[in-house]
């Protein structure tokens, strides 16, 4: 898979991807990522690519053509499934949206900054607005980011053992049990003897049983 990020801070997003799982499904070349800096398509010698709002108003707005030369610039290489725009009103990011995404081939996510985007953008090149959650973040990279890693561990062959992914909460549709490692005791906090029982049909069922309880307590709406 191919993730082009469109960025006017594309230095935001260096360290995010150079670790741990996404570095692994980098290396593995499972992963692709580019990251584009929108002032190369800016305007003028400062590179421009924002301006002050029409009707007045703090806040400066991304100019809606080095958005559609960046965008217009990549689909002329290959084609690509999504152009995500990252949106504080956008669709809610959840493990549905990540599996779904996960199955593309190509994506491009454009980072929001400042006030937002010429509305034009959003009209006419972008297919898809998401939010990573309701507030406001100052720029669209955190959220490309997040966004970028709940798909890439999902992607076949990332993560080592193939069920981990599956095991996770929201998978289906239930929050993970606890987990607990050694040692047994601590501080004479203990670990549920079902755990250190070595009877793995009990432990299973336990697993399930607390997933369950956990959903009904903290996310009833999955149930
Ligand atoms: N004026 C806009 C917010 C702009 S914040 C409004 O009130 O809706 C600047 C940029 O940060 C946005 O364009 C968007 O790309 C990004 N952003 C902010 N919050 C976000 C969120 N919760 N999820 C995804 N992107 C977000």
């Amino acid at each position: 898979m191919r993730i082009d990020i469109i960025s006017v801070l594309p230095e935001l997003l260096c360290s995010p991807f150079d670790h741990s799982i996404v570095k692994r499904a980098r290396d593995k070349g499972l992963l692709e990522i580019y990251l584009h800096d929108l002032k190369d398509y800016g305007k003028g010698k400062h590179r421009q690519v924002d301006d002050y709002a029409y009707g007045g108003g703090a806040g400066m707005v991304l100019m809606v053509e080095p958005v559609f030369n960046c965008i217009k610039n990549l689909k002329s290489e290959r084609d690509y499934d999504e152009v995500i725009f990252t949106a504080p009103d956008g669709q809610l990011l959840n493990q549905g949206l990540a599996n779904e995404l996960s199955l593309r081939k190509n994506i491009i996510i454009l980072c929001g900054h400042y006030k937002g985007v010429d509305e034009r953008v959003r009209e006419h090149l972008i297919t898809r607005e998401i939010s990573i959650g309701d507030y406001v973040l100052s720029g669209g990279e955190l959220a490309a980011a997040v966004i970028t890693d709940a798909i890439g561990r999902l992607l076949p062959g990332v993560l080592n053992d193939e069920t981990s992914a599956l095991t996770d909460s929201f998978q289906d549709d239930l929050i993970a049990p606890p987990v607990y490692t050694r040692p047994a005791e601590f501080n004479g906090w203990k670990v549920p003897d079902v755990l250190v029982s070595g009877h793995q049909k009990k432990i299973d069922e336990w697993r399930m049983a607390e997933s369950e309880k956990r959903t009904a307590q903290r996310r009833p709406g999955l149930l």
